[in-house]
């Protein structure tokens, strides 16, 4: 399927997950403090493009190491805080930063594939239709929570191996921008 079957235009909204997609992903571990975050190749100006694009950008992350205590909230915002200015520095926008900083237990009920963090952004600004909105993940819980929730889901591939299938897979946000002003 071509990005341009979709009808994209500004009413849609964006929905990207954070590590693995807008900032490289370190695997097993956290990205505690400013000095582990580091934009993935290409991707602050692309994000600078990609997010002018819509009029709504959420990104929606999974961040247990709050609750594992190896980050407090403060250090998790800092980090989100200085990501934001970044994009903006690129002329982007992010509308909101949703994270879900509990435990990946049963009972969780924000973490990704839970629509939670959806339905709470939707709350906030009505506009916000799913099925006009594109989710953007590198996991199966980033693919799975786009589809539960009717969105377009882009698959940014890694070296993780993934069972669900996304509507359109590509190497990275550089690329999902070029497929975009095609
Ligand atoms: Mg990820």
């Amino acid at each position: 399927m071509n990005l341009i079957d979709w009808n994209v235009d500004e009413s849609w909204t964006l929905f990207l997950d954070r590590d693995g997609v807008i900032n490289e992903r370190i695997i097993g571990d956290y990205v505690t403090n400013l000095g582990d975050f580091h934009f993935k190749e290409k991707a602050l100006e692309s994000l600078g493009k990609l997010t002018c694009k819509f009029k709504f950008v959420f990104v929606v992350t999974n961040q247990q190491g709050v609750a594992l205590g190896k980050m407090t909230q403060k250090q998790l915002e800092e980090i989100h805080e200085y990501m934001v200015n970044e994009i903006v520095e690129k002329s982007g926008h992010i509308t909101h930063v949703y994270s879900a900083t509990e435990l990946k237990n049963s009972d969780s009920t924000f973490r990704k594939p839970s629509p939670k963090m959806a339905y709470m952004a939707k709350e906030r600004f009505p506009e916000v239709v799913f099925q006009k909105s594109i989710m953007v993940g590198d996991t199966d819980s980033d693919i799975r929570f786009g589809k539960n929730l009717g969105m377009k889901t882009v698959l940014i591939l890694t070296e993780e191996k993934i069972s669900e299938k996304a509507d359109l897979e590509v190497k990275s946000i550089f690329e999902l921008n070029e497929l975009l002003e095609k």
